[in-house]
C-alpha cells in the first residue's frame, strides 16, 4: 500500500460489521475500517474541513511549528515518555507498543498508541516493509486498549500524517478514540 507524506489514517469499528479490513488511498487521505469503508473524501473538500474548527487551528499551528523538525529524525516528547523521564498515564503497555492517554483529549476515551522504537517511522509516510510488524502490533494494540476502554462497540483510530493533516509529533502514533458519537465527514 503506498502512502504520501500528507495522509490521515481513519479507522472506525462497529461491532455489527464484520468484513474483513480494507484500505483504499485516494489523494493523500487513507482511509480503513475493520468493519467497512465507510466513505472517501476528495482531497481539496477534506482538506478544508480537517482545520476548520479554532481548536483545529490550534493543531495546525502546532503542527506547523513542528514541520522544521519533521523528518530530521529528532527526538520527540515522545521519548520521554518512553523512557518514563516524563510521567504519562499508561493505558497499556508491552514489549514493542505503550498506549497512553492524550493530555489534550478530543473524546472521553482519547490514547495513543505508539511503537517504542520508532526505527524511522517518523509517520505513517515513512513506513517500509520492515515495519509491516510493527504497524500490525499498534493496530491490535489499539483494539486492546478500546476494550480496557469499553469503547469496543464503537471507536476511531486516527493517524495524521503530514503538516497538512496537522500532525504535531513526529514519532508515529495511533489516536484511539471512543466514549462519544463520532461525527462523520470528521474535522
Ligand atoms: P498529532 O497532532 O501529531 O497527530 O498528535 C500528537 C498528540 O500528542 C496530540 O494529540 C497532543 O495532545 C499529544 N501530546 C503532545 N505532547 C504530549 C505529552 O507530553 N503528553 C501526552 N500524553 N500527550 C501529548
Amino acid at each position: 500500500m503506498a502512502v504520501t507524506s500528507s495522509s490521515m489514517l481513519l479507522l472506525r469499528n462497529f461491532s455489527t460489521v464484520g468484513r474483513v479490513a480494507q484500505s483504499v488511498r485516494v489523494t493523500s487521505r487513507i482511509f480503513f475500517s475493520t468493519g467497512e469503508l465507510i466513505r472517501v473524501l476528495p482531497y481539496t473538500r477534506s482538506k478544508r474541513l480537517i482545520c476548520s474548527t479554532r481548536a483545529a487551528h490550534n493543531e495546525e499551528a502546532a503542527a506547523k511549528a513542528a514541520a522544521s523538525v519533521a523528518d530530521t529524525g529528532a527526538p520527540t516528547i515522545f521519548d520521554k515518555i518512553i523512557a518514563k523521564e516524563i510521567p504519562s498515564d499508561i493505558v497499556y503497555e508491552d514489549e514493542n507498543v505503550l498506549a497512553f492517554r492524550d493530555i489534550n483529549p478530543q473524546a472521553p476515551v482519547h490514547v495513543l498508541v505508539i511503537p517504542k522504537l520508532r526505527d524511522g517511522l517518523t509517520s505513517l509516510g515513512k513506513a517500509e516493509p520492515r515495519h509491516i510488524e510493527v504497524l500490525g502490533q499498534l493496530l491490535h494494540a489499539s483494539k486492546i486498549v478500546a476494550e480496557k476502554e469499553g469503547i469496543l462497540d464503537g471507536f476511531r483510530v486516527v493517524i495524521n500524517n503530514g503538516v497538512e493533516a496537522c500532525q504535531s509529533v513526529y514519532h508515529l502514533h495511533l489516536h484511539v478514540l471512543g466514549g462519544r458519537q463520532m461525527k462523520w465527514p470528521p474535522g
